[in-house]
């Protein structure tokens, strides 16, 4: 009997919640995995962020060949960038590779997958389409078998504050959302299992990254500033209860998938406490003269504040108050918490390019290495990790990412909201305070693989994302492109099913959908998305 693989991705799911709830009895699916497998952490892409570890999952290359760093691409000028979707991937998926060979795929929710695309099986779009949209699927008389209400993902309430005085209701009330969000996924996951037997299947639950992020405090027996410690046992308990659920799904999938099937279960990323202090890059890179602030910004911006709306919509800009980019060296986007990227304004490719490529470019990008590296703030150093783009990625498409990139230390976060906050700021240091979060992203994400062939070895060392794709394309029994970026995980097979599990590799090739038009199909699809992240936490 061929061999068949299901996929139940756990977005940022951690084993350092997942493990005492193991350990209490309260996973019992999860612990019978654990028990006849091998599991252990899963090394998630720099930044440790839903789309490029998704993307490095689905195609088992780095950034740097996938092209995905974020929610968003590179700024085109210094506008922010807009936001990734499929179109952006500049590596062929495990959905192309699979379903070219005859094999059948199917894939719900992995992210980046809207725009849909024709596969040999189903796709179900991921959280960047549209709320509302109805293109959501692949093919499209699926849409039926998703109900006239199928929701990809929730946004949470504007402020989760543990102080303010709705605080109870409103958390409970997005908890429960996001417990119906899970239960309705795992309906649709087995309609479409029933309808479309696959080879590979692949369901992505937002839900432990979205309950991290709010409750993570409550679910590691800490307490939010100021919450009512009878409030906070409420809360966890709802947030335990959805845990529990998924722990449901994952049993009923894999029954579902039938004993020739092999299980992986896999997070993008972990997840740990949020920081307690605020790093504002910008604001350090504008008193190091790297980033010039028009000395004039309070007047400019109390005038434009004046004018009449349709004026001020169009002088409100970062450039008519408060950057002057002619002068400016160097600006800062956050990615995620923790990670930030710094981009040169470089002649030729922004508009007013400062810097020249070349001796100065490396001069400047050195400057400021150097000096974020020793930024200090109370005595301890802020960050982890300051690197240039290509110490951390390998690939032709390393280009579209920051010149420099940053990843904290877990005390300090960096701040979502854009440039303008922090250069309103004084100093370059703040209490973190963003969205509520009590919990924020790290890179140490879990996989656990069990199933027939796979010897019941325990925990394992640690595991690049990458490995996960060429890992599947073994156990199907077939070739892994040479560009892929880690090696399969065929040590975890029992040496008889090792026997039966050749390991051959073919020449890698380019992906057939053109990378090209990226935008969305309205102004109206994007203000929508966009809205969908900010209530997320991601941007502005
Ligand atoms: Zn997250």
């Amino acid at each position: 009997m061929a061999r068949k693989v299901l996929v139940i991705g756990l977005d940022g799911a951690t084993f350092r919640l997942l493990g005492p709830m193991m350990e209490a009895g309260e996973l019992p699916e999860l612990s019978r995995l654990v028990a006849s497998g091998c599991h252990g952490e899963l090394n998630s892409t720099f930044p440790p962020l839903t789309p490029p570890a998704w993307s490095a999952f689905m195609t088992g290359k780095n950034p740097g060949k996938h092209g995905v760093v974020s929610f968003r691409r590179a700024p085109a000028g210094y506008r922010t960038g807009d936001f990734i979707n499929a179109k952006s991937l500049r590596a062929r998926t495990l959905w192309e590779i699979v379903g070219e060979t005859g094999r059948t795929v199917g894939a719900i929710n992995v992210v980046p997958s809207y725009p849909v695309r024709a596969v040999n099986g189903f796709m179900v779009a991921c959280m960047l389409a549209p709320p509302g949209a109805q293109d959501i699927v692949y093919p499209p008389e699926y849409r039926a078998l998703l109900g006239d209400d199928y929701v990809i993902s929730l946004e949470p309430p504007k402020q989760l504050v543990a102080t303010e005085p709705d605080y109870r209701v409103q958390a409970l009330d997005y908890l429960g959302r996001l417990r119906r969000l899970g239960q309705r996924r795992l309906e649709v996951a087995l309609r479409l299992m029933r309808e479309r037997p696959c080879d590979l299947l692949a369901v992505i639950f937002y839900e432990p990254d979205r309950v991290q992020h709010f409750f993570w405090k409550h679910l590691t027996g800490q307490r939010p500033d100021g919450a009512d410690p009878a409030v906070v046992e409420e809360l966890a308990a709802a947030a335990r209860a959805i845990y529990r659920d998924l722990d449901g799904a994952v049993g009923t999938l894999v029954r579902e998938s039938g004993p020739d099937t092999v299980t992986f279960i896999v997070s993008d990323h972990g997840f740990a406490g949020s920081p307690d202090r605020f790093v504002y890059v910008n604001r350090w890179l504008a008193d190091r003269g790297f980033l010039h602030v028009h000395r004039t910004w309070k007047l400019r911006r109390s005038v434009v504040k004046r004018l009449p709306s349709r004026l001020r919509k169009r002088y409100d800009t970062l450039e008519h108050v408060f950057v002057n980019w002619r002068r400016t060296q160097a600006w800062c986007d956050a990615m995620e918490t923790r990670s930030g990227g710094v981009w040169l304004n470089v002649a030729g490719r922004q508009p007013h390019g400062r810097v020249q490529p070349g001796a100065e470019y490396e001069a400047v990008r050195e400057d400021i290495r150097r000096g974020l590296t020793e930024l200090t703030d109370g005595g301890r150093p802020v960050f982890k990790v300051v690197a240039r783009r290509e110490d951390i990625y390998r690939g032709p498409v390393t280009e579209l990412a920051p010149d420099l990139l940053l990843y904290a230390n877990p005390s300090h976060g960096l701040r979502f909201n854009g440039i303008r906050p922090e250069l309103r700021a004084r100093a370059p240091f703040a209490t973190f305070a963003e969205y509520g979060f009590t919990g924020a992203h790290e890179p140490q994400g879990i996989y656990v693989v069990a199933g027939p062939g796979i010897a019941p070895l325990g925990r394992q060392e640690p595991r690049p994302i990458e490995a996960i794709a060429p890992t599947i394309l073994c156990l199907l029994g077939l070739p892994v492109p040479d560009g892929m970026d880690a090696p399969p995980m065929l040590e975890f097979l029992t040496p008889q099913a090792r026997a039966a599990t050749p390991l051959t590799y073919v020449p890698d090739v380019a992906p057939t959908a053109a990378a090209g038009d990226e935008g969305y199909a309205s102004e109206e699809d994007r203000e929508q998305v966009e809205a969908r992240l900010r209530a997320l936490g991601y941007v502005e």
